[in-house]
């Protein structure tokens, strides 16, 4: 299958680009699978006082889903949009969508069974997913049994639902934990292979992605312009610090090379965490409390 992500930050983008960044995206890796696709994008965001929250913190993405042809997709998101009356003007300094065309492993092609894979009502963490979690039918008896409904055949679903109840147990316990620890401790217990990027209202601009066995690149854009006060934490060879910036994920650089040619070829077992602007990578190691922070550099298509 094919997975894609985009994240901007500090250059304005209305939800009409994002979009069409995301379907792009999927027209590119429609090669990958084409039985079923989805994408989800963020709800409106309400104008606020610099330096305050996300108005949309906690509010649910909207989420696409659809059988077929990602022309099918597409068709059914420009429908929707105007049954919903999203707004397709709306301007974000940071907006983080997640998108993805499914060949089915497990479950039939149905919007059901599209991804993202949703933790349940309100949507509170999405998964793409490409490849197969061999160990999902034990992790789905352990999730229903702490009262998780399922509402698909996949093998994915597992992973929002975990990390929801990861989450959860974390909020009733000793406080929140960030958006990577959530992560990590969802691949403690997933078996298999993956390539996974992670959106969750309780974490608004942030995008998480890793992988095991599947293939995901970073790609990221820097842009001129005004300082945005954010220089990269450990991702090297980026000339410019606190410039506008893009992110993408995607499993082939072919959807990338439009938009960028700096790119990371993501390792097994990296996290890869965007957040204000920042890329941080940390390597899980499941024998590890705390995974390892790396330092990796961009390579640059000639
Ligand atoms: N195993 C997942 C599913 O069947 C992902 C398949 C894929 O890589 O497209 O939904």
């Amino acid at each position: 299958c094919g997975i894609f992500a985009y994240l901007n930050y500090c250059v304005p983008r209305e939800r009409r680009y994002v979009l069409e960044v995301l379907l792009n995206g999927l027209r590119r890796l429609e090669y990958r699978g084409y039985d079923s696709s989805g994408i989800a994008v963020d709800a409106d965001l309400q104008p606020q006082p610099p330096g305050s929250a996300p108005a949309y913190a906690g509010a649910s993405p909207i989420v696409f889903r659809q059988e077929g042809k990602i022309e099918n997709l597409v068709r059914s998101v420009y429908s929707e949009i105007d049954e919903k009356g999203v707004n397709l003007d709306a301007a974000f300094s940071v907006h983080a969508g997640i998108a993805h065309t499914r060949w089915a492993t497990h479950g039939v092609p149905a919007p059901n069974n599209s991804h993202p894979q949703s933790s349940g009502a309100g949507d509170e963490f999405l998964v793409v997913h490409n490849g197969i979690i061999t160990n999902y039918e034990v992790l789905k008896e352990t999730l229903i049994r702490h009262g998780f409904v399922f509402e698909s055949d996949t093998d994915t679903e597992v992973i929002p639902k975990l990390a929801k109840f990861v989450f959860d147990k974390a909020r009733d316990g000793e406080g929140d934990m960030t958006f990577s620890q959530v992560v990590m401790e969802v691949m403690r217990q997933l078996e298999g292979a993956y390539a996974l990027i992670f959106k969750s209202p309780h974490y608004p601009n942030e995008l998480i992605a890793c992988k095991r066995g599947s293939t995901l690149i970073l790609g990221v854009n820097e842009i001129n312009g005004q300082n945005c006060g954010q220089s990269f934490n450990n991702v090297k060879s980026l000339t410019a610090n606190g410039n506008p910036r893009e992110f993408f994920f995607s499993s082939d650089l072919c959807a990338i090379v439009e938009h960028t040619k700096n790119y990371l070829a993501i390792e097994d077992n990296e996290i890869i965490h965007i957040q204000d602007g920042s890329v941080s990578i940390l390597k899980f190691d499941r024998e590890k409390e705390k995974p390892a922070s790396v330092e990796r550099a961009l390579s640059v298509l000639e």
